[in-house]
Parts: C-alpha cells; sequence; structure tokens
C-alpha cells in the first residue's frame, strides 16, 4: 500500500516516512480538522518504495513477548521533580542519567508561541521544558534525522513520545543502537493542533504567557487542574470537567482519527520503557499513595531493565490486574460519536473558540458514561484475548 492510500484514520502522523525520503518530497500537510498528513511531490519521487517501508501503520504487527514484562509502580525520590512532572516524575529520573553521561534528551516540549514540538534537551534547564504531559499532537519535524545523527557518534540518547512516535522512530532507524533509550508514554489519543494554537491565542488575549501546566496538582493529582500562569496578571486555573479545550480532549472528540482504532497498544509498544499514571494505586501500593503523583511503568526490553536499575526510583513491583485501571494500554479510547459534527462545525466556522465554547461548555456526563462503557467492554474482550494467548 502507497502512504497516500491510508485512510485518516490509518495515518497516526508520525512523520516516519517525511523523514526518511531520500529526495525530501514528503510535505506534512494540514487538513482542514488540523492535523498533518503527507503529500509526495511526485515530480521528485523517484518511487524507491521507502516511505512505505517505515511506515509503522502499514507494517503495524502483533509480536507477544514470550512472557508478561515487569510492571512497577515509581516514585521519583526528588520532590521538586515530581511537582512539576504529570504522574511520578519517571521520564526525569530516566533523564537524568542520561544527561549525565553527557547525552541528549528528544521530547514534545513548547515553543515560544506555545505550540508542542519534539525538541532537544541537553541539560537540566531544558529539560524543564520537556517535563510534563502536553495533550496535543506533537510535532515531530526532523528530529528522527536528528536522533540518528547523535547515536551514530556515540552519544546516548533517550527519546520519548506517544507509541506511534516510537514506532516511527525504530523503524526509521532500522537497526537497535545500544546508546538509545525509547521511553514510550501511555496515550489516550492527541487533539488537533489547531485547536490548541486557536485556543492557546484566545486565552492569552494579550497578556504574556510564563507557564502551561496540563496536569496540575495544585488540588491533588487525583484532582487533575489545567494551569496557565500569566506574566503579569495571576493565573488561570480549571478542573479539567470546566475546561472546554479539555473536554474535548477527554470525551475524545477532537482526537485525531487515527486514535480511535490505534494500533500501538500491548503488545505493538516499540519502546524500551512504557510510562503512564498509576491509577489505582490505593489498591495496588496504599503504602506508595501520598496524592503528590505516581507513575506505573512497563519494562519492555534489558535495556529498559538495566536503566530502571540504575535509577534512584522508589519502586514496587505489582502485578498485571495493576493495570487494567490504564484501559488505554490495551484498547483504544472510544471516540465521541458526535466528533464528525464537531468538525464540520469548525470547518464552517471563521473562529474555532466558538465552536469549541458551542460543543464543550455543556453538561457531558451522558457522553463520558458512554464512552467509557464501550471501552470497558473493549477491554474485557482483549483481556480476554490476551489471557488466552498466554494460556
Ligand atoms: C497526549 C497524552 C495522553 C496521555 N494519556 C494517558 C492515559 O490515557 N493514561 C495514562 O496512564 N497516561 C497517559 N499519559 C501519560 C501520563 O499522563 C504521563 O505523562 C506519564 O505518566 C509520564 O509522566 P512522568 O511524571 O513520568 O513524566 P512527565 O515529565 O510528566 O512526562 C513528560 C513526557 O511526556 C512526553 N510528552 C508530553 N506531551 C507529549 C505529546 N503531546 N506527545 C508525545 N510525547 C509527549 C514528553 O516528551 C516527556 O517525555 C498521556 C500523555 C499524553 C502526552
Ligand atoms: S517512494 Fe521514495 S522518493 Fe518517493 S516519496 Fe517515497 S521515499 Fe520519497
Ligand atoms: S509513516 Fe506515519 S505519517 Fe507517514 S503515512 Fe505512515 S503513519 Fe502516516
Ligand atoms: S492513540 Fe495511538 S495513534 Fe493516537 S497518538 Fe496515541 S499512540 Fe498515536
Amino acid at each position: 500500500m502507497k502512504i497516500e492510500e491510508l485512510k485518516h484514520s490509518d495515518c497516526c502522523g508520525c512523520e516516519s516516512c517525511a523523514n526518511i525520503c531520500p529526495q525530501n518530497c514528503i510535505s506534512m500537510v494540514r487538513d482542514a480538522e488540523g492535523f498533518s498528513y503527507p503529500k509526495i511531490n511526485h515530480e521528485k519521487c523517484i518511487k524507491c518504495g521507502k516511505c512505505e517501508k517505515v511506515c509503522p501503520s502499514i507494517n503495524a504487527r502483533e509480536n507477544f513477548p514470550a512472557q508478561i514484562p515487569p510492571i512497577l509502580v515509581v516514585i521519583n525520590p526528588d520532590e521538586k521533580v515530581r511537582r512539576h512532572s504529570s504522574s511520578g516524575g519517571a521520564f526525569s529520573a530516566f533523564s537524568e542519567l542520561i544527561l549525565k553521561d553527557g547525552g541528549i534528551i528528544f521530547g514534545a516540549g513548547f515553543d515560544e508561541n506555545w505550540h508542542v514540538k519534539h525538541m532537544s534537551a541537553e541539560n537540566f534547564d531544558e529539560l524543564e521544558n520537556l517535563r510534563g504531559s502536553k495533550y496535543v499532537q506533537s510535532k515531530i519535524g526532523d528530529i528522527y534525522k536528528r536522533v540518528k545523527s547523535e547515536l551514530e557518534s556515540g552519544r546516548k540518547v533517550l527519546f520519548s513520545g506517544v507509541p506511534c512516535q516510537c514506532a516511527g522512530l525504530k523503524n526509521f532507524l532500522g537497526k537497535d543502537y545500544e546508546n538509545l533509550l525509547t521511553v514510550g508514554i501511555m496515550c489516550h489519543g492527541v487533539p488537533s493542533p489547531l485547536l490548541w494554537e486557536s485556543y492557546i491565542k484566545w486565552l492569552g488575549r494579550g497578556h504574556e504567557i510564563s507557564r502551561v501546566n496540563f496536569r496540575s496538582k495544585r488540588f491533588g493529582w487525583n484532582n487533575n487542574h489545567f494551569e496557565i500562569t500569566f506574566k503579569d496578571c495571576g493565573y488561570y486555573v480549571k478542573s479539567n470537567m470546566s475546561d472546554f479545550y479539555l473536554q474535548g480532549f477527554l470525551l475524545s472528540t477532537t482526537q485525531r482519527p487515527s486514535c480511535g482504532s490505534c494500533k500501538f497498544k500491548f503488545p505493538n509498544l516499540n519502546c524500551d520503557i512504557l510510562l503512564g499514571d498509576a491509577w489505582g494505586i490505593q489498591n495496588f501500593a496504599p503504602e506508595m499513595f501520598d496524592n503528590r503523583g505516581a507513575s506505573i511503568i512497563v519494562v519492555n526490553t534489558n535495556i529498559g531493565v538495566n536503566y530502571v536499575n540504575k535509577t534512584k526510583l522508589i519502586f514496587k513491583i505489582v502485578p498485571l490486574k495493576a493495570i487494567i485501571n490504564n484501559a488505554l494500554f490495551f484498547v483504544s479510547s472510544a471516540e465521541d460519536e458526535r466528533r464528525q459534527d464537531f468538525f464540520d462545525e469548525l470547518a464552517k466556522s471563521n473562529l474555532p473558540i466558538n465552536t469549541m465554547q458551542k460543543f464543550f461548555l455543556q453538561d457531558f456526563s451522558k457522553i463520558s458514561r458512554k464512552n467509557n462503557q464501550v471501552t470497558s467492554e473493549r477491554l474485557s474482550q482483549r483481556i480476554e484475548e490476551i489471557v488466552k494467548h498466554y494460556k
């Protein structure tokens, strides 16, 4: 199959094809929803087929590991780092090891306009910008090429991203590197960059923003808030449920079409270590629960095991059932059935903000209940298949 023949529901936007093209003739072009898809300049294309070969959606496979990988609940002992991290600060603990060895970190950060893209960090100050979840699709740009060039120079590299980006990188590299650590982020789905960019511009309204935090722990980790700090006039803080951008994300209305049928769930994880929130920690590691954040990590490879052993993370090994609270480790999120209506409306409007306000500033408990029901039905079915596989 050719990359341009992929349906939008199959292309995850990982940008592996654009990075590999020897002719540089693939551009990622935004559609009306604000998601980017590859477009080939056929005059320059030499039909080498490399783009199809590296596409993780065309080549997705389910390779079950011989055993269920180890699952741990972890907490970073550095309280300041944990406070600024989305869950337990695991990402920073692994990054610290790489930086101390003169290595380089690649992950999702904010640019000067608060747009989200993949970038590098070479010291602890730069790492700050990569810390924390950003609920919007991150632009990869030429990052896979930069990762490869750093690896080839012999430097240690940590690449972090959602699982489809880890798959895109692995396919782009085409071989294993001992000096690479891949850290995947458990993923609900990614909202449209167009919506985020319109939203943050509207929210700023001329005031300079000094910090954006999708996972503020001001009222406790279990009671997540979205928080924006302004340089000159305090801050904006809202619970997830009362912010319309966050509602669009959590209801899976504004996510990329491929996220509703994501091909990068267990066992197709493509990373050494996968990080998520340790939801339900009270049940399986109550002694570690302090409502300041804890991560759950899945250690998929020996490289991952070596790094876990070297970190200062406080940890406890937990059974598979501890991860059942992270349904999205196993199955895709259930797309909101109003998704198409939302984007149709958006296409007609000059102001994305108006469409977002119209759709999301209302009671959503019914939609949320329905989505949760679909997800839990998918989960039960999937768990049955996995159990059968390991029997
Ligand atoms: C879009 C999205 C959806 C998520 N959905 C879930 C979920 O359903 N269930 C769950 O358990 N956990 C989910 N997480 C992950 C979780 O919230 C924490 O980020 C994770 O547990 C790591 O936390 P930490 O404290 O170790 O480090 P943190 O410092 O909080 O982690 C930051 C890391 O996340 C990466 N990152 C941040 N934003 C993005 C982005 N937009 N695209 C790619 N990489 C990004 C950074 O590169 C960095 O490596 C999601 C994260 C994102 C970004
Ligand atoms: S076939 Fe080769 S040259 Fe053509 S777009 Fe794909 S990678 Fe580029
Ligand atoms: S490589 Fe990634 S961006 Fe390119 S077509 Fe495949 S899924 Fe889409
Ligand atoms: S849900 Fe799947 S396809 Fe969507 S961003 Fe996450 S890993 Fe990629």
